[in-house]
């Protein structure tokens, strides 16, 4: 199934017991779902195509900013004015020109989601605003697909994986509502880079566990950027969650 260089392009990976060639088969076979294209999706993004990934679906209406530069960095100076989407897609097929990458340029909404959400297995959430993330999680739960949610402000970052292939597990509204109030800015409040940075690395990790069969804990990891410590919330399925609770159960309660 794979080639001479693509054996040796993924040999480091090759050989992990945990990995292995079932593992790169698995991946191989995985098209996964980027919302947005900025701080978490560059570093996501440059992981999964270098691992191999089956395909990269990118979507973003925004274009990359010179203050965008110090944290999101796939992208090269001469890459301002281009549309992210369009110019992420450029360096992850110059990365790994193995790995189909398909970018959109357009605004996220439920009915683009499900439309898109049938032909992939796995989505992560590198959006930064509620809106898009409830309506990210919204079709993740209808299309039981697994969705890695990341968020980071300041010196801060979140990261949560929520597997919807299985129903008992809890979904991003079942942790924070259902609300798209509170929005906090990175152009408002400020984020360094390696912060945005090891969420989004970590929310290519959590795919790769994902799509490579591995269980994963339904965690909400909280990263404190200044102490270096990280801290662990375990959410439980909400049965009244408007998303994803049993309508049954709502009208009990
Ligand atoms: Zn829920």
């Amino acid at each position: 199934m794979f080639n001479d260089d693509q054996l040796m392009r993924y040999s480091r990976q090759l050989l992990l017991a945990d990995f292995d060639l079932d593992g790169q088969e698995a991946l191989s076979r995985a098209r996964v779902l980027l919302v947005g294209c900025g701080g978490l999706a560059n570093p996501a993004a440059l992981y999964l195509a270098g691992a191999g990934v089956g395909g990269l679906l990118l979507v973003d209406d925004d274009r990359v900013e010179v203050s965008n530069l110090h944290r999101q960095v796939a992208f090269r100076a001469d890459q301002v004015g281009e549309h992210k989407a369009l110019a992420l897609a450029a360096q992850l097929r110059s990365l790994n020109p193995d790995v189909p990458v398909t970018p959109v340029v357009a605004r996220v909404d439920a009915a683009w989601l499900d439309q898109q959400l049938p032909e992939v297995d796995l989505v992560l959430d590198c959006t930064d605003n509620f809106a898009t993330r409830q309506a990210v999680n919204a079709a993740c739960v209808r299309h039981r697909k697994p969705l890695v949610s990341g968020a980071a402000i300041r010196l801060e970052g979140q990261i949560a994986a929520f597997d919807l292939r299985q129903t008992d597990s809890p979904c991003y509204a079942c942790l924070f509502g259902d609300g798209t109030e509170g929005d906090l800015l990175c152009s408002e409040a400020g984020i360094l880079g390696p912060v945005v940075g090891t969420v989004g690395t970590l929310q290519a990790l959590l795919a790769m566990h994902l799509l490579t069969g591995k269980p994963v804990d339904p965690q909400l990891h909280v990263f404190d950027g200044r102490a270096l410590s990280w801290r662990q919330l375990a959410p439980r399925k909400d049965p009244h969650c408007p998303v994803c609770g049993d309508p049954v159960a709502g009208e009990d309660g």
